[in-house]
């Protein structure tokens, strides 16, 4: 029997294990820290042999094949002694591809990965298809192959599960767009992160698709260095095109094979030029699905927001208080405020990851009246900002409670309270889940 060997014992970990244990392996799941209770009990339901607090080696280096979960740098020593060993080392996805027949629209990208998977799962939904939504958002993709069969998949991918991917092979492969995140995992090379997320195309027939944003000059610039042989549609917001998604006076066109169809923007559930990106992608897939044009329209219409992604909180005095949480890099931050038609009380700040502030000099000019620092270090924020709005129109603060009483001080009937960080937030939160439930709740007791 085939020995596979899975680190790490979280969602993706897990799901792989118990997909290994349903095929029949002698499975093993080795994990350095903790495993959480819930993974535990799932561990020990399903049978499968663990550790945890430690990598046991003479148990780890007897593997036919082992799959590392994303969080796991290539660094790490147990992986490095893997690869001497000449052991194959793959991700969740690339292994739950092996046993899975269904139609997989997979996305990746630094930026609108959720949303447009979000999207696209609500369309197939409302089209009555049997699909399944995984990857990185809720239930690993695995152990849906595992315990449930579906004919469609709707899958978030990663960069760092792209990295263990050989063979895995979409119908539909979709980069939402691609600008410098996570270049620590990359050797701090942007061209390791592009081709990266570029693996997400690498095994697509002329029968597949490949749906990318046409405005973003990193994903054509790569897109003009290789050979692909799926069928292209770009979305853009500049240009008319052939195939693919464009904009026309108020309106979005959706241009696959023979048919042509359109969208009123207003129309959109979801605001601000990027989630026009979003809405586009997600068309262009649920059309080359086969949906019809009145359940895309329908389904973008009524499509509800995700929380911690521009979500609108409550109003508390005529100010309406917006949690962004999730926009933990510049560019996302950029649409944040790019969008914004009020005057702009910012909430930022955080674990900084390289970030270079110039780009959104501009609209802090023209939208933002202040800033409120949210971080342990926010020196960056400083010299960045505070020559446009004013020394006495900046201030620091510790915590999600703070941050709202600040920004409450600064702000008056009409204008907005945007918390969109451009960071990270492990300095003071345990994730941006954490920072935007305690900015809620701070709004909430306002
Ligand atoms: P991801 O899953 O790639 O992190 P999300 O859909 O969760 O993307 O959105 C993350 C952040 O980026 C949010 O703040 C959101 O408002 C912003 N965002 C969403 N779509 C885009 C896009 N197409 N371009 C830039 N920023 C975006």
């Amino acid at each position: 029997m085939s020995r596979i060997v899975v680190l790490g014992g979280a969602e993706s970990g897990v799901g792989a294990a118990v997909l290994a244990k349903v095929k029949g392996f002698d499975v093993f799941l080795s994990d350095k820290g903790k495993i959480d209770g819930k993974y535990v009990e799932m561990l020990e339901k399903w049978g499968i042999p663990y550790e945890q607090g430690q990598h046991t080696e003479d148990l780890i280096l007897n593997a036919d094949e082992v799959i590392k979960s994303p969080g796991i740098p290539s660094t790490v020593p147990m992986v490095k002694k893997i690869e001497e060993k000449g052991i194959g080392i793959i991700s969740e996805i690339e292994f739950a591809g092996r046993y899975d027949t269904a139609k997989k629209i997979c996305i990746t990208g630094s930026n609108g990965k959720t949303t447009t998977t979000s999207l696209i799962y609500y369309l197939l939904q409302q089209a009555g298809l049997n699909v399944g939504l995984g990857g990185n958002i809720g239930m690993s993709y695995a152990y849906q192959v595992a315990t449930e069969k579906h004919d469609y998949y709707v899958l978030e991918i990663s960069s760092f599960q792209l990295d263990n991917c050989y063979d895995f092979r979409p119908d539909i492969a979709i980069i939402t767009n691609i600008t410098p995140d996570h270049l620590d995992r990359y050797d701090y090379k942007m061209e390791n992160y592009v081709k990266s997320k570029f693996r997400i195309i690498r095994n697509l027939r002329p029968e597949d698709c490949f749906i990318f944003d046409s405005d973003d000059e990193i994903t054509i610039n790569h897109l003009s260095q290789i050979v692909t042989q799926a069928k292209l549609l770009p979305f853009t917001q500049k240009d008319e095109v052939a195939q693919g998604a464009f904009l026309k006076d108020d309106k979005i066109v959706v241009r696959y094979e023979k048919d042509e169809t359109d969208i009123y923007l207003e129309e959109l559930a979801l605001g601000g030029k990027h989630n026009i990106y979003n809405s586009m992608a997600a068309a262009l897939a649920a059309k080359a699905s086969g949906i019809d044009n009145k359940t895309i329209r329908e389904g973008l219409s009524t499509f509800q927001a995700i929380e911690h992604r521009l979500e609108p909180v409550l109003s508390v005095g005529g100010v309406l208080y917006i949690n962004d949480s999730k926009a933990t890099n510049v560019d996302a931050a950029w649409y944040a405020l790019e969008c914004q038609k009020r005057p702009v009380v910012w909430i930022v700040g955080g674990t900084d990851k390289g970030n270079d502030y110039s780009v959104l000099t501009d609209l802090v000019k023209e939208k933002v009246k202040a800033i409120v620092c949210l971080g342990l270090d926010n020196h960056k924020f400083h010299e960045s900002f505070e020559s446009i709005v004013g020394s006495d129109k900046m201030v620091d603060v510790k915590s999600a409670e703070d941050a709202v009483k600040a920004a409450s001080k600064f702000a008056t009937d009409g204008d907005v309270v945007l918390l969109s960080p451009c960071c990270a937030s492990f300095d003071l939160f345990t994730c941006y889940e954490d920072r935007g439930e305690k900015f809620k709740e701070a709004v909430r007791n306002l």
